[in-house]
C-alpha cells in the first residue's frame, strides 16, 4: 500500500459524504450571492439555493459542456460571470475555445494528492514535460509535484533532445507528461546512442491528457521499467482522478464531486452503469456546477486494495458528442467554425484517427477556389488553424466541391477506445 495524501482518503464513504455535501451547500450559497450568472441560472430554473443540501440535489441543475461554457464566456467575458469578482486571482489560464479559467488558490490540493498515489515524493526529481505556456498543465502539475515534497525540472515542451539531456545531467527519477511524449524522449535516447533502462533513472511515470493505450503501458513497464500511472481532469475542474498502484481504477479526488449521468437527461445513471463524467468542483472561486467533461465512464464503489476508500471511475469509455481531443488538445466544432469564418465558410471536416500510440488528424477540405491547395495557400491555412484550433493538422485532403454534406459532422473520430 503506497502513502495516502492526508487523512480525507481514509474517509468512509459516509464521512466524505456528509462532509462535500457541507462544502457544497455554502459553495452554493456564496455562489448565488456573488456571481450574477448563477443567480440568473438558479432563478431561471425556479431552484432554491437553500434547497441545494447535496449531491443528489445537483440534478437540479444544468449540466454545462465545454461548448455551452466557451458561448457563456463570449457573452460576458472572462469566466461569464461565474466568478466571485472579490476573490483574489492569482494566475488566469486559458485553453482552446477559448476558454478563460481562474486558477484555485495556492491552497487547493490540485494534483497534489496523484503523486504520493504513484509512489512519488521526496527524493523525487521530476520531469515535468507538460506546456507552461498559457494552458493550465505545466503550471498545476508543478504545484501539485511540490506539495509533496518532489524536485521538479519545469522542461515543458522543450524538444526531446533537451528532454533526453535533462533526463540524464538531472539524474530524473520520475516524469510527468504525455505519455506518447515519453515514447519520443525514448526513441529520441535511442537515436542518441543511449539505452534508457540501463542509463537513466526514470522509474515511475505520471500521465494525463490523453488516454494510456494498454500496449504502450506495458511497453512502458516491461521495456523500460517505468511504472506507469493515470491521472485524469480538466482545466476548468482542475484534477479529478488519479491511478493508485492496485491500477484498477482511478480513485476520485477528495475536492470534486462526481456524478456519472445520461448525457441526454442529465441525470445520474444507476451506479455502476456507463455515462458521461460530470463534475462539479468544490472551491470558492469559480462557481461552475456541473461541469461536463464529454468523457464516458462507470464508477466503481467496492473498496480498493491501496487503503483508499474513495470510488473510482473505471477508465475513459470514450466521448459524448462532437469534440475530440487530439494529442490531449481538445478540438471543437466552434473552433473549425472560426477557422471556416477566415476562409468565406471553406466546407471542410477533420478526420481524428491513430497511428500506432499517436493521434493523426486529417483535413478534408473542398476545393472551392483555384488557389486552394497551393503550397502558399496551404502554409497560410495551416498556420490560422493551428493559432485557431492549437493542434497540427497531419495531412490535408482536397476534394472536390459539394463532397462534404451539410448534414455531416464537423469533427469524426475514428479511433477505438
Ligand atoms: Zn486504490
Amino acid at each position: 500500500m503506497n502513502r495516502l495524501f492526508d487523512e480525507k482518503e481514509s474517509w468512509t464513504n459516509e464521512e466524505r459524504k456528509a462532509r462535500q455535501d457541507e462544502i457544497l451547500a455554502g459553495m452554493v450559497k456564496l455562489g448565488y450571492a456573488k456571481s450574477a450568472r448563477l443567480k440568473q441560472i438558479f432563478d431561471t430554473n425556479k431552484i432554491n439555493p437553500l434547497k441545494i443540501k447535496s449531491r443528489e440535489d445537483l440534478e437540479t441543475l444544468p449540466v454545462t459542456p465545454r461548448e455551452k461554457l466557451v458561448e457563456m464566456e463570449i457573452q460576458e467575458p472572462p469566466y461569464a460571470g461565474l466568478e466571485n469578482p472579490e476573490a483574489k486571482v492569482d494566475r488566469i489560464f486559458t485553453s482552446p475555445g477559448p476558454v478563460y479559467e481562474p486558477h484555485l488558490s495556492e491552497n487547493d490540493y490540485l494534483w497534489a494528492r496523484a503523486f504520493p498515489a504513484a509512489g512519488i515524493g521526496p527524493g523525487d526529481i521530476a520531469l515535468n514535460a507538460f506546456s507552461y505556456h498559457l494552458v493550465a498543465a505545466g503550471l498545476t502539475f508543478h504545484t501539485g509535484l511540490r506539495k509533496v515534497g518532489a524536485t521538479v525540472v519545469p522542461s515543458g515542451t522543450s524538444s526531446a533532445q533537451i528532454q533526453v539531456q535533462l533526463i540524464k545531467d538531472l539524474k530524473v527519477t520520475a516524469y510527468v507528461g504525455t505519455p506518447s511524449f515519453l515514447m519520443s524522449i525514448i526513441n529520441k535516447a535511442k537515436e542518441m546512442g543511449f539505452d534508457f533502462h540501463k542509463d537513466f533513472q526514470v522509474r515511475k511515470a505520471c500521465f494525463a491528457a490523453e488516454p494510456l493505450l494498454p500496449a504502450l503501458r506495458h511497453s512502458f513497464e516491461k521495456d523500460y521499467g517505468i511504472d506507469a500511472y493515470q491521472m485524469y481532469g480538466a482545466t476548468e475542474v482542475g484534477d479529478v482522478a488519479y491511478e493508485c498502484s492496485a491500477k484498477k481504477g482511478w480513485h476520485i479526488c477528495e475536492e470534486t464531486i462526481v456524478e456519472i449521468v445520461d448525457p441526454a437527461t442529465g441525470k445520474n445513471v444507476r451506479s455502476g452503469e456507463l455515462g458521461e463524467i460530470v463534475v462539479t468542483r468544490l472551491n470558492d472561486i469559480f462557481f461552475l456546477f456541473r461541469f461536463g467533461t464529454g468523457d464516458l465512464s462507470r464508477l466503481i464503489t467496492v473498496p480498493c486494495s491501496s487503503g483508499r476508500i474513495s470510488y473510482r471511475l473505471a477508465g475513459i469509455a470514450g466521448r459524448v458528442g462532437d469534440t475530440a481531443k487530439v494529442r490531449g488538445m481538445f478540438l471543437a466544432p466552434s473552433q473549425l467554425k472560426a477557422v471556416q469564418g477566415k476562409y468565406n465558410g471553406l466546407p471542410l471536416q477533420a478526420i481524428v484517427t491513430r497511428d500506432g500510440h499517436a493521434d493523426q488528424l486529417k483535413l478534408r477540405v473542398e476545393k472551392i477556389f483555384q488557389e486552394i491547395g497551393d503550397a502558399q495557400w496551404e502554409a497560410g491555412f495551416k498556420k490560422y488553424f493551428q493559432e485557431i484550433c492549437t493542434v497540427k493538422i497531419d495531412q490535408i485532403e482536397y476534394v472536390s466541391a459539394g463532397t462534404i454534406k451539410q448534414e455531416e459532422k464537423l469533427i469524426i473520430d475514428l479511433r477505438k477506445w
